[in-house]
Parts: C-alpha cells; structure tokens; sequence
C-alpha cells in the first residue's frame, strides 16, 4: 500500500521535520517580507530532487509540482509560512532571534509538516498517478494575504482538489483532526464611519448638529442588522470597536464623530446585507438629524467553505485508519483564514490538527507571545494528506509493482 510506504517515509525523517519547523521558528518574517523563509524552503525542495519549482507566485508563494507521469488527478496541499509582530516569551531553546516577530500561529509547523511529505513523495512518484502541487504560501497573516493573489495567477487553475491544515493549539495534543462541513470559518470585514455634524458651543444645542447624539443612536441601529434583519439561524456578528467625538473639551459640540468596527459572517448574501445595511442606516439616521455620513467598507478573507463530501472523505479515511473517535466535529470559527480563496475555486476542505502542548505551564492561544505546539501534529497533518494521495493517485500500475 502507498500510504504505509509514505507513513514510513514520514515517521523516519520526523527528525529532521522537528529540525525544519525549529529552524524556521527561529527565524520567523513578517508577511510579504519572508525573504530567508522563501530560500530555505527552495534550497530543500532542490535538495529532496524537485526540479518544477515555481517562485514568487502571486507576490511570494512557492509551487513545487511532482508529476508521475502517470494521468490522474491533480491535488493541491498548502502551507503558510509567514510570522507574527508578536514578541517570544515561551523561553523556549529553539524561540526566535527576531526581536517582536514570531511564529505564533503555527505557520512553521505546517511548512515543516508540508516539506516532510513533499521530500517524501519524490521516490515514491512513481506509484502513484497524477500529480500533486505542494503550496507554499506566503502572508497569511496580513490582508490581502497571499492566497488570492496565488489563485488568481491561474497557475492553480488544473487542480481537481485542495487541502489545508492549521494546527489547534487550544486543545493538548492527542493525534485528532477537527473538521467542519460547509461554512466553517468567517468572513472577517472592517468598517469605519464619519458623521459630519456642525460644531458648538455645548450650551447652544439648537445651533449646532451634534454628531456625538446621531453616532450614539447610530450605534444601536446597527445592532438591528444582527437582532433584526437577518435570519436568526444565520451567524453574524457586528462590533463597534471605537466611537470618537470630540477633542476633549466638555463644553464643546464637536462637528465631527468617527465609529470603527468588524462584522463577521459565513453566508456571502448575510454579508451583502450587513454592508448595504450599514450604508443604508448611516445615510438615513444622518439625514435625519440633518447630518451626512460617510461609510468606508473593507472587505477581508471571505468565509471558509468546506465542500461537504471532501470533508466527509476526509473524516471517514482519519477514522479508518487511526479510530472512531479520531475525528471530531469543530464549531464554526468567526475568526478568518485565507485559505478560503482556494475554496472559492476548487473543491476541498480545511481542516484542524490538534497540536497544544502542556510543556509550558498552561495552554496559550494562538498569537500570544507563549504560545507553543506538539510537534507531533506536524506528523498527524502529513499523514491526514498521505491518506488523501493514497485514496486519490494510487495507480494500476503501482499496485502491480
Ligand atoms: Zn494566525
Ligand atoms: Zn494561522
């Protein structure tokens, strides 16, 4: 069988996966500046004999192709590789060298994890069918990120399917995946308002159009598109985060107030709604109080949206292979990935490795400076796509070898 040859090609170099990831810790990049973090995966995709290396694919990723020859279908695995402006405090042997940028999200446990699998399937390419393309990706962290820029290259474009894993430190490591079907992360957008009014004196209301009075009146009108608008068993959530008026004085009625927030949703039609909608109340509470607003509405990552029957695969080869209760169900996350640009365009699924370690004195969540992971969910997730290349590109021909 493949997958025993691949799982046995893992195990073995699981040594030297752990030197990568810590290697990669300690020299973490920010995103759109992973200058070494390129270089080092290039020189070992080189080294493991891939010779289809694609560079600086939308801005920065790094597409290796390993093709058997063979036809069959092509799948994508993907790797982040960018760094956090977080400052290390895990004391760790192998913690950055980098003052104020760290891996804190894992990221270099996915590309370890990835070029752990990629050096592993270079002998072995000629039992399977197919190809696959291993996705090294640049800048997750950092909106536009570089994944929609990696797809819309079009160098993705023959994929037949697509798979992600991201490591979950919540949870002390126990050799499980967490899946979701359909929408499981959110679509994280910001939003930022400016009421132009007409400044004061604070004892004169009726000569002024106070802004602060509108933007507080506003503030409980955008709640309405959650509480009110949208269907209830639709996830949204909207957060005014600043709301700022005045320069400090108490006497004065300032003639400008700004609102700030974020509004996270799954569904692209609640997302639709919540933009128009805090358009729409902007415009029409402003106009009523004789005000105008002004409304700036960036879109982040869209929602992930995990292709039901990929995931469905997914869950059923983990729980074959490693148990029953190998596998659980996760709840949707309102934090967002751009991973979900490739889901956009090709079927597939993303999915969770559990990796928390209790080597430090408790669980820190990810991007905090003490956040730390069991190495061994590197192994877990290579495997997860092992058995994914196993299902998919076993060949005639390599069965009869
Ligand atoms: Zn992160
Ligand atoms: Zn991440």
């Amino acid at each position: 069988m493949l997958y025993e040859k691949i799982e046995a090609m893992l195990e073995s170099q699981f040594e030297e996966t752990v030197a990568n990831r810590r290697y990669l810790h300690q020299h973490p990049e920010l995103s759109f500046q992973e200058k070494n973090t390129k270089k080092f995966i290039k020189d070992k995709l080189l080294s493991y004999g891939y010779t289809s290396i694609k560079e600086e694919v939308g801005g920065g990723g790094i597409l290796a192709t390993l093709d058997s020859g063979e036809p069959g279908p092509v799948l994508g695995f993907r790797a982040d590789f960018d760094g956090l402006a977080v400052q290390e405090e895990t004391n760790l042997s192998f913690q950055s060298t980098q003052a104020g940028v760290m891996h804190a999200c894992g990221h270099d446990a996915h590309t370890a994890g990835l070029l752990s699998l990629a050096k592993a399937m270079m002998p072995l390419r000629k039992e399977m069918c197919g190809k696959i393309i291993f996705i090294f990706q640049h800048a997750e962290e950092e909106p536009p990120g570089g994944a929609k820029s990696i797809v819309e290259s079009g160098l993705l474009d023959e994929l037949d399917a697509v798979y992600g894993w991201h490591v979950q430190g919540d949870d002390p490591y126990n050799g499980k995946i967490y899946t979701h079907k359909g929408y499981a992360m959110a679509a994280a957008d910001a939003f930022s308002i400016k009421i132009q009014g007409k400044g004061g004196h604070g004892a004169s209301p009726h000569t002024s159009i106070d802004p602060a009075v509108i933007g507080a009146y506003l503030i409980q009108q955008l709640q309405t598109l959650v509480s009110r608008r949208k269907d209830p068993i639709d996830p949204a959530v909207l957060t005014v985060a600043t709301f700022k008026a005045g320069e400090g004085a108490h006497n004065v009625i300032s003639d400008q107030a700004t609102i700030s927030g974020t509004v996270r949703t799954l569904d692209p039609k609640v997302q639709d709604m919540m933009e128009q909608g805090i358009k729409d109340l902007t415009e029409h509470v402003c106009k009523a109080h004789q005000a105008t607003g002004e409304v700036v509405y960036e879109r982040g990552y869209p929602s992930v949206y995990n292709d039901p029957e990929e995931t469905a695969l997914v869950e059923q080869l983990f729980k074959e292979k490693f148990g029953q209760n190998m596998v659980s169900e996760l709840p949707v996350i309102m934090g967002g990935e751009d991973f979900a640009y490739y889901l956009k365009k090709k079927s597939g699924t993303f999915f969770f490795v559990s990796g928390g370690t209790l080597e430090q004195e408790e669980l820190f969540p990810h991007h905090h400076g003490k956040f730390s992971l069991d190495e061994r969910s590197m192994l877990t997730g290579a495997k997860a796509f092992a058995l994914l290349i196993n299902h998919y590109l076993v060949t005639k021909v390599g069965e009869s070898v």
